[in-house]
Parts: C-alpha cells; structure tokens; sequence
C-alpha cells in the first residue's frame, strides 16, 4: 500500500531533512518529496552564528546530507520553490511556479523567520538579518571588513543569536555596541543573575552594551549606515546593524489551510498534539513552526531549538507513517561564546520557578545552574562542564524533590539524586 502514497515535506531544513530520511529508514516505500523555498541543500542553522560565521568551520559541514543523498534515496528534492497555497479538502499543495502536488499525507516544517526592525533606516545596504546560509556568507564578508577597518556594529537584541554574533565580531577585531531593552542578556531564559554571566563575558572581550534601551532609527548617507539611535536619545556610531530581536514561526500555510494555530500568547505557531498531528489527520507539523502538547510539561510548547528539530522531524515521519509517538523530549539548547559552551535542557518560564541553585564556581564560568520549583527541577544549565546533559534530563524528568543544598554541593554526585 505504501508504495501508491505521496508523503509531501514542505519546509527542507532539519526538520524536514530528518523526516525524510526517517520516512525511508523506517522502510516507506511511496513517494518522499521535500520542497524547500531556498537555494541551498538542507543545512543546520547552527555553524551560522558559529563555526562557519568565525571561520573555524567550512560551509559544506552545515549541511545535512551530501547533495547526492537525496536521489540515492529516492527523495525528490525541489530546491528554490515555495510552496504558495495549501487546500486540505483536496489535500492539494501549489508551488510557486503554479504546479500543484497531491498528497497522502504532509509535513509542515517550515520554520521560523527573524522579526523585522521597525523603526527608519532598515532599508540600508548594512542592516543584516542572521537565518539563512546567504546571510551568513554576506555577514561572514562584513565582520572580517569591519575588522581590519576598525568599523564599529551595532547588534540589537542580546539574545542567543545576537550574542554569538557580537562574539564572532570581536574575534574579528571589529567594534561591538549591543543594544538590549531588558536589564540583561537573555532575562527572560536566564534571569538576572545568570544573564549577568553573559554581561561579564562579552564586557570582558570588549562588548559594550546599552540596557534598557531600544533601537527607535538607523542613520546613513548614500546608503550606507552611519549610526544607530536609541529611545534614551542616544547614538551610537555604526556602519553595520544586526537586526537579531527574536523569530516568528512561518504559518501562512497553515492559516490559509484554516488549521488551527496556537495563541502568541502561547508562542503561536501550529497547534499539534503529542504526536505532531494538526488540526487535520493527515497533516503534521515539527520543527520551529510546531507547537506541540508536551506530555511530560502538561503544556503546549513551541520552542526554537536544534535537537528539536533533529528529533521532531523523525517523530512527525513516525507519526505519518501510523506508528504510536508520543513526543515527551526534554527541550534542549546550547550555545558557543568565545570559551564558553553552555547547554541547557529544560522549561522554565519567567515566574515558574521559585529558586536558583548553582553548583560549581559561577565567577570562573564553571557552573551548572538549575531551576526549581518547590525543590523540584524544571531546567539545568551546565556551562563548560560537559557530559552531564542526560542526568540533568533526568532529574528533570523524574518530578523528584530534591535537597537543593545538597545539588548545590558538587562533591555531591548527581546520580544520588536518581537512585
Ligand atoms: C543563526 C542561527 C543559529 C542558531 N543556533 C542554535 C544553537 O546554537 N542551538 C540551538 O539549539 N538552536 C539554534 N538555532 C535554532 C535552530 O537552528 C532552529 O531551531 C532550526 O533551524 C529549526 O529547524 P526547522 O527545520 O524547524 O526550521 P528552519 O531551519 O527554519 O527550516 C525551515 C525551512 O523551510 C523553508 N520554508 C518556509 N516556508 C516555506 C514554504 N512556504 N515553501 C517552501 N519552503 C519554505 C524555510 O525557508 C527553511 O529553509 C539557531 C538558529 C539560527 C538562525
């Protein structure tokens, strides 16, 4: 029967690279077509704020398989094509080139895009957004000028993208102002006094940032951008701006199908079960665009995360095929800031939490950090202490109360606190 269905993956970055190949290790035998909008083979998002945006990796090594994957595999890739209109009546999709494709079953995994400036001045040639391979390549040329020129960019937002970037930039010698409306980096992950550790990083490589204030203009002359202006009335010189204030999940698809999204109060995006199923049976949705019931958070989530869209998109491809899923996985992050690597697992929200616990040496950056909730973890973070990730996971998984004198003890194993 398989081989008579059309499985259609609209969307062809991770998540819909590792749909397609699960669809096919889990031995479907129809037609697997993955239709992506952009030029470029499926990639990771990662090495763009990282390796390859410092330069200590090659672009080849983003991508998710080699070119030649596709076809020895029977996917059928079709690059630079939007998908313009879906009809789930006739469970019809139209590409940009007006052809159109019926199919058995679809994935939506079609990401998210970075939120746009809006105040005067985005239309500069130096104003930069950070999603896509081109961007990375063109922001790539822009620091290493910006380096040898002594030339000054301005990063608004201190989140997870805008710091890695304000990173590389320093690494390239250029000048970094990044301006941030909370009272620090990351405040609504991380909390002050955590976040703090991301001031501190950045200040001591030489980052200046301006808190509490928000980018209100961009300044320039023949095109080119002179300064960045903020509500206090302040100026700072510029001649790059990075816009990185955050991502918005792509639904049009899904709107227009009339399948049901989440509230922005709830992180928008496509409302899916535990199984990544829509609104309709025989269409699904994985990846940053999803937001999913979470059965061991009792909550819908959408989260903007590698691993989730590593495992997302083989849940979704299992849950296409029939099979039984039930996608519980802790959410997972991490990041790489000159010499710090962090990676944090775990969900908790701005006053979900009622206690900050760190273990290790915070000033020395070498630390794990965990949220609790009536002595129970919601999240851990380990900064350059590495290995740790799965017990971390599974305390958090247990629901367990734990004593947090003793999780603030390192001579403490954290396995005791599993037995
Ligand atoms: C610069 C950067 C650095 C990051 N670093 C980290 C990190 O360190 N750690 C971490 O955990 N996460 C990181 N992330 C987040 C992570 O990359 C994302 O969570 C991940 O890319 C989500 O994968 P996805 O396949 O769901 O969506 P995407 O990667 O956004 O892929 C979706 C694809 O679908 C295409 N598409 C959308 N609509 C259509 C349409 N109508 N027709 C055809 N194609 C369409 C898009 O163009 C895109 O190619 C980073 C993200 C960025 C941008």
């Amino acid at each position: 029967m398989d081989a008579h269905q059309t499985f259609v993956i609209v969307g062809a970055g991770l998540t819909g690279a590792k749909a397609a190949e699960t669809l096919r290790s889990e031995g479907f035998t129809g037609r697997v077509i993955l239709i992506g909008d952009e030029r470029d083979h499926p990639y990771e998002r990662p090495p763009l704020s990282k390796g390859y945006l410092t330069g200590s990796a090659e672009r080849d090594s983003a991508f998710v398989h080699a070119p030649s994957w596709y076809a020895e595999h029977d996917v059928e890739l079709h690059l630079g094509q939007p998908v313009v209109h879906l009809d789930k009546k006739t469970r019809t999709i139209t590409l940009g080139d007006g052809s159109t494709l019926i199919f058995d079953k679809l994935l939506l995994a079609t990401g998210s895009e970075p939120r746009r400036l809006d105040v005067p001045g985005t239309d500069l040639a130096g104003v930069h957004h950070l999603r896509r391979l081109a961007h990375a390549d063109r922001l790539k040329h822009t620091l290493a000028s910006l380096g040898r020129e002594n030339g000054h960019l301005v990063v608004a937002g201190a989140g997870w993208i805008g710091l890695e970037v304000a990173a590389a930039a320093r690494g390239y010698g250029a000048e970094v102002t990044v301006v941030e409306s909370a009272p620090t980096p990351l405040h609504a992950v991380l909390g002050p006094e955590l976040g703090a550790v991301f001031t501190d990083l950045h200040a001591e490589h030489g980052v200046r940032f301006h808190f509490g204030a928000r980018l209100t203009g961009i300044t320039g002359q023949d095109g080119m951008v002179l300064a960045a202006t903020t509500d206090d009335g302040q100026e700072h010189p510029a001649h790059d701006v990075l816009a990185a204030i955050g991502a918005a999940p792509r639904t049009a698809l899904a709107e227009v199908a009339g399948l049901e999204l989440a509230p922005g109060e709830e992180g928008g995006g496509i409302a899916v079960d535990a199984s990544l199923r829509t609104s309709d049976p025989d269409i699904f949705a994985a990846g940053d665009v999803a937001n999913a019931e979470h059965p061991l958070l009792g909550r819908r989530l959408r989260v903007e995360h590698w691993a989730n869209a590593l495992n997302g998109g083989p849940a979704a491809a299992r849950a296409m095929l029939g099979r039984p899923v039930s996608y519980d996985r802790i959410p997972y992050f991490f990041t790489d800031q000159y010499d710090l690597g962090m990676e944090y697992s775990g969900y908790a929200a701005p006053g979900s939490y009622d206690q900050v616990v760190c273990r290790g040496d915070v000033g020395k950056r070498q630390f794990i950090a965990f949220w609790l909730r009536e002595g129970r973890v919601l999240a851990g973070m380990n900064v350059n202490i590495w290995d740790v990730t799965e017990q971390i996971q599974q305390l958090i998984r247990s629901g367990r109360q734990v004593d947090p004198d003793a999780l603030a003890d390192p001579s403490v194993p954290l396995t005791s606190f599993l037995d």
